[in-house]
């Protein structure tokens, strides 16, 4: 197939895939009766979660925003247009490790600290609903338009890739990538685990996430209704930039320790969170199979050098060399194309057309 062919087919699919994601939030509020309930409304409505499924009972109210509303706010919008710019530099090949730093502590700034200043500029900005929620939620409560929204730009920016989400707008990921380039600086020599070993984790985390909401081991009961809890709960880095002090020790300890060891990680491995724990990688690093910029060889030139991979802080670049069908999540550090000297690897449209 042609260049023009894939990527009008991946645009294709693109379209199909954001319409659809509104529908189905859409479908969700229709079925709404009036007059009900939210606690009601979700244990009648369409959509219930595995934490549902046992008669279980969700005690967050449903959204008033409908997707559109929330697809179109500052946070997403900003994030669309921040990895826009981002893209047009990958694919002019104008970005480079110092122009991404900017990217990266705007992205660090402005979705992770900003919305603990209390100013009201920044009040769009707000965490809820995390990455990971976005992701996890629905599974535990069902479809709603906040999550459905934040998944929308989540997918469609690692459908255009590379990895746009988690490489230009994601707090985590951009404060982890800060910390490696001082890790860089200070001389610090980074591990590099392999692939297998991270992707066993990260699955594995994810299964048991799916097995214990299914039976709900890890709950909590409130007014003798039984809440699912979800194991990312307890893993997720992204609740470490909500700066509100908890009731307890232990609470605190919950909430600030997953984000805290990430940084303490983040100076001996390249972005442990996303490789190791984040449910949001694990989905990402399957989409960016699909997506439709990416870092690609020109096939017939390389001698296979592996200079490229040498400097790489990934395990990607080995099998982009390889032409693996299942590369390593690619953050698009620019690192491997600006390594190879002769200019033979750089963002763009992967041609499926030759050997
Ligand atoms: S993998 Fe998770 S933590 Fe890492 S950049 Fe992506 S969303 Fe953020
Ligand atoms: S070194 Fe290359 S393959 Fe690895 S994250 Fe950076 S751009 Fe992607």
């Amino acid at each position: 197939m042609s260049n023009k062919k894939i990527y009008l087919a991946a645009c294709l699919m693109i379209m199909v895939i954001i319409l659809g994601l509104p529908s189905l939030a859409l479908i969700q509020q229709s079925s709404l009766e009036e007059g009900q309930s939210p606690e009601q409304q979700l244990r009648q409505g369409p959509g219930q979660g595995l934490g549902q499924r046992f008669g279980q009972q969700a005690s967050q109210p449903l959204p008033t925003q409908n997707f559109f509303n929330f697809l179109f706010s500052p946070k997403l919008i900003t994030m669309l247009i921040i990895a826009a710019v981002a893209l047009f530099l990958l694919l002019t090949g104008k970005m480079d490790n110092r122009t991404r730093i900017p990217f990266l502590v705007i992205a660090t700034f402005l979705y992770g600290v900003s919305a603990n200043l209390g100013l009201k500029f920044f009040s769009g900005f707000s965490m809820h609903p995390s990455p990971i929620c976005a992701f996890t939620k629905p599974l535990l409560y069902g479809l709603r338009a906040p999550m459905l929204a934040t998944l929308a730009v989540i997918l469609f920016l690692s459908l255009v890739g590379p990895k746009l989400f988690c490489s230009y707008v994601c707090p985590v990921g951009a404060i982890q990538e800060l910390l490696a380039r001082l890790a860089d600086k200070l001389k610090i020599r980074r591990r590099r685990p392999s692939f297998r070993l991270s992707q066993t984790f990260r699955v594995s985390i994810f299964l048991a996430f799916i097995a214990l909401s299914w039976t709900a081991i890890i709950h909590t009961v409130n007014q003798g209704q039984t809440r699912a809890l979800s194991l990312y709960d307890y893993l997720n880095a992204f609740e470490g930039f909500k700066w509100n002090l908890q009731p307890t020790l232990l609470d605190n300890l919950f909430h600030f320790l997953p984000l805290l060891l990430t940084l303490g990680f983040a100076f001996f491995v390249y972005r442990p969170y996303c490789y190791f724990v984040c449910p949001v990688g694990l989905f990402t690093n399957i989409i960016e199979q699909m997506a439709v910029f990416r870092v690609v060889k020109k096939k017939d030139s390389c001698n296979d050098c592996q200079a490229c991979a040498a400097k790489a802080p990934c395990p990607a670049v080995a099998q982009i060399l390889k032409e693996a069908v299942m590369v390593p999540d690619c953050f698009a550090c620019t690192i491997c194309t600006k390594g190879c000297r002769r200019g033979l690897l750089r963002f763009g449209v992967k041609d499926k057309t030759k050997g």
